[in-house]
Parts: C-alpha cells; sequence; structure tokens
C-alpha cells in the first residue's frame, strides 16, 4: 500500500498527465498512477544505480514498460523538451528540490504542475517558485511516523511575475494578512490560512526542539552560547506567535 505521503503527492497530479517523477527510487508513486490509468506516460528519473536498479524491477514486476520510462540522469536532464506536463519531486531535501528545479529550467517549458515534496527547507522551495513565476496553488501537511512531510503544488503563473519575492502575495491568502511575508514562504501560506493539527504539532515539536538547543547551549556557558541561544529563543517565540 502506497503511503499517506505519496497518496498525497499522488492526488495531486492530474488524470491523464504525462509525469516525469524525478529522485523516483523504487518508482512507486509512477507505478501506483499507471495501475489506476491516471497518467498516460510516465518516466521514473534516478541518478544511483542502486534506487534504478529497483525502479526498473517495480516497473517491469508491475508489467508497465510500455508507460513508465525508467531512465538514470541527474535531475530533469531524464526528460526530453515538452515530453512531460507535469514533474514531481519528493523525499529530498528543498535545497537540493530548488537546484533540480533551477539546473533543469529550460526542461520546464512544457510543463504546467510542479508536486514538491521537501523532507526540509520547504521555504527554500517556496521562494525558488515565487522567483521563477510559479504560483502555489495548494499544500498539505502530512504526518506519517512521527514525521511531518509538506506537500506543494505549484501551476505556472499567467504572467511574468516580478522577480521580487515581497510583491507576491496570491489572492487566496488575504486571510493570513497579519504575517510577514518571510513568515509565510516558511510556515506555507495555504497551511497557515487552514491550520489543521498537523500543523500545530509540527511547529510545537520545532519549538520544543529550539527549547532544547537552547536549554543545552545555557550549560554551554560561553558568551558565543549565549548569543546563539538568543537567536534560538527570538526563532522559538516567532514560531509560537505564529501558532
Ligand atoms: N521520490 C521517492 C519518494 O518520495 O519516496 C524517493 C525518495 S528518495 C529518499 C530520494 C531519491 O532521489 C534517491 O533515490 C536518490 O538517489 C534520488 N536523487 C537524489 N538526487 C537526485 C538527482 N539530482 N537526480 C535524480 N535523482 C536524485
Amino acid at each position: 500500500k502506497l503511503s499517506k505521503r505519496l497518496q498525497t503527492i499522488a492526488g495531486y497530479v492530474p488524470e491523464g498527465a504525462r509525469l516525469a517523477d524525478i529522485g523516483s527510487d523504487h518508482a512507486l508513486l509512477p507505478v501506483y498512477l499507471a495501475e489506476r490509468g491516471r497518467v498516460s506516460f510516465a518516466v521514473a528519473g534516478e541518478i544511483n544505480a542502486g534506487p534504478l536498479a529497483a525502479a526498473d524491477k517495480q516497473v517491469k514486476l508491475a508489467g508497465l514498460g510500455s508507460v513508465v520510462s525508467v531512465r538514470q540522469g541527474d535531475g530533469l536532464a531524464v526528460i526530453g523538451p515538452g515530453e512531460a506536463d507535469v514533474v514531481t519531486i519528493a523525499g529530498m531535501g528543498g535545497s537540493l528540490i530548488a537546484t533540480i528545479l533551477e539546473e533543469g529550467s529550460a526542461k520546464l517549458a512544457g510543463v504546467r504542475k510542479l508536486v514538491l515534496q521537501p523532507n526540509v527547507a520547504e521555504d527554500q522551495v517556496r521562494r525558488w517558485l515565487t522567483a521563477h513565476d510559479w504560483v502555489l496553488e495548494d499544500e498539505t501537511i502530512v504526518e506519517e511516523d512521527g514525521k511531518y512531510y509538506e506537500v506543494l503544488s505549484a501551476v505556472r503563473h499567467p504572467e511574468p511575475l516580478h522577480a521580487n519575492a515581497e510583491l507576491y502575495r496570491p489572492r487566496p491568502l488575504e486571510g493570513c494578512g497579519m504575517l510577514e511575508s518571510d513568515e509565510l514562504v516558511r510556515f506555507g501560506p495555504y497551511l497557515t490560512l487552514r491550520p489543521n493539527d498537523v500543523f500545530f504539532r509540527k511547529w510545537a515539536s520545532e519549538a520544543d526542539k529550539l527549547d532544547r538547543i537552547a536549554e543545552g547551549m545555557a550549560r554551554g556557558g560561553t558568551e558565543a552560547a549565549a548569543q546563539r541561544r538568543k537567536e534560538f529563543e527570538a526563532e522559538r517565540d516567532r514560531i509560537k506567535e505564529v501558532m
């Protein structure tokens, strides 16, 4: 059975998509979608030989070789221009996801939707999207095995946006007016607008972590540690304010 995390990602892939799943590992996502007839074609891209072999095996086992093409390569290099209209990148850090999008930007010409699930540094993904004329259309946070995962779905902005992130305020987010834009980028505009229990648990646990770090530093006793501790406490207080 597909994990809740991958099911959430699958839920954002439109019916009939031509999908590129980058960093596909066992190709669980494209196989799941292809088995249900929800994608007309998919590329499972992998940079590493081990996961690539696992993807290959999974696709053959499912008898889906004609729908899911398993390819080895770095990021978006595995797709030809116009080959995919939806790209999913999941289960890696936000900065790696941003790098993959940046380096493969020429391949994004025909892509109309990005579904991204950074494990950490979600803010870096949101910043990249904003700076490259993509608009977040929705976000979901899920909890699985004690971990929190944010799934970000973005579509192309109909007109070029100003490159300055500060000027970017999507319309459905008026309810978040009291938040500064860098807080929206951090906490997620939709997640903040419709906060659920998982959202509160994630940020409560982040605040706890910062509490523990600050306590540990207090025991350290040096001046530099005291300074860092102040920074962590300020950070924790900012999280508590938003909550
Ligand atoms: N996407 C799957 C998921 O969410 O369950 C697998 C996530 S797995 C933790 C990350 C995968 O990304 C690894 O298999 C790794 O080999 C692959 N990867 C890392 N950097 C990559 C890159 N630049 N291009 C393609 N794949 C990459």
